[in-house]
């Protein structure tokens, strides 16, 4: 069925279905001129947004549309983790061809309703329109944060070590397969094909950080050559990483053989990995827990500013901070 046979409101009856996973917190769901929720006692409010444009974040050709609901709402959930957050709210924003299938579009809500239902986030309103170019989603997430679980970027001090979370290399990688034909044959290339089309934010890590004694942190959207640069201007100090310490999976070692590109570039400049990069104490790195999620400390925080890489043979050089830039 055609988006024109159902029209706006009859697109709008569609989604509201399974929208709400909390009825506690929502006052108003979809179907007035604004939602209204209750806020959240005590806790500070966290508000993100991120949009995503066809053919600059993503091919129809190679993600269905339920892989990218879900990681339209991924990557928002991200940024709230990173702010030690818990997300509690979502509205949905979305720019449609008019050629789209109404089957389509209700197959992307299936998808972040998936992810909202795991992570209990309402989606409670939103806009749709027709857009004559691609297809343009825009999420907005409202979260909310103790105080004194709060991160931001700027709190590293010198003597900190610099942690991450999980892989790092994966998604950027598994881009890579998804436009080499028959990427399908190769055994390893399904774990970084879905680190890039379905990635899975660290929601249960980001607000555990701060109690453990992290002092700043920020996920990697753009690689983590340019989050470690926002970390050291936000914070005022330098960063020290160390190229053998970077944590590569198996596969993406292996597909990067094939591939003829090096793992630790995708790591540094790929993107799209939506893991953690954080800083803390040693002592109190040493206090994380073991497992289930992999922490790795990759380097340590100087004064000064600027990100140096040291490789294998112990020589330094200017870590760029190249990664995804859109005016670039
Ligand atoms: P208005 O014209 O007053 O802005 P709309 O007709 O645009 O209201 O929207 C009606 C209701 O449907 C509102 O609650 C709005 O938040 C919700 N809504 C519209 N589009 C979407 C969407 N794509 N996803 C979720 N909710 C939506
Ligand atoms: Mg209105």
């Amino acid at each position: 069925m055609k988006l024109k046979e159902v029209g706006e409101f009859g697109l709008i009856d569609l989604i509201k279905h399974n929208a709400i996973v909390d009825p506690a917190d929502v006052v108003v769901g979809i179907g007035d001129d604004a939602a209204v929720y209750v806020p959240a006692v005590g806790r500070y409010e966290l508000l993100t947004t991120d949009m995503l444009v066809e053919n600059v974040h993503f091919d129809l050709a190679k993600t269905t549309a339920w892989q990218l609901g879900y990681k339209a709402v991924a990557v928002n959930l991200s940024d709230i983790a990173a702010m030690g957050g818990q997300p509690r709210h979502a509205v949905v924003s979305i720019g449609l061809p008019p050629h789209l299938e109404v089957d389509d579009v209700v197959e992307l809500y299936n998808g972040m309703k998936e992810i909202c239902r795991e992570f209990r986030v309402n989606i409670i309103g939103g806009d749709t329109v027709s857009s004559p170019g691609g297809l343009v989603i825009n999420i907005g997430v409202v979260g909310a944060v103790e105080p004194e679980k709060l991160l931001r970027r700027s709190g590293a001090r010198p003597g900190d070590l610099v942690v991450v979370t999980g892989t790092l290399g994966d998604s950027a990688c598994g881009l890579d397969l998804l436009f080499r034909q028959g990427w399908e044959e190769f055994g390893f290339a399904w774990p970084l094909v879905s680190a890039h089309l379905t990635p899975r934010p660290q929601m249960a890590v980001g607000p555990t950080l701060a109690a453990f004694g992290a002092t700043s942190a920020d996920d990697i959207s753009d690689g983590l050559a340019s989050e470690a640069h926002e970390l050291a201007r936000a914070s005022g100090v330098s960063l020290r990483l160390y190229a053998d310490k970077i944590p590569l999976s198996a596969e993406v070692v292996q597909a990067a053989a094939m591939l003829g590109k090096k793992p630790l570039d995708y790591a540094l400049f790929g993107g799209e990995d939506y893991q953690l990069v954080f800083t803390i104490g040693a002592e109190d790195f040493d206090r994380l827990p073991n497992g289930p999620v992999l922490f790795t400390a990759v380097g340590e925080v100087l004064g000064g500013q600027g990100v140096l890489l040291v490789d294998a043979a112990d020589a330094s050089t200017e870590l760029e901070p190249r990664g995804y830039n859109h005016f670039r």
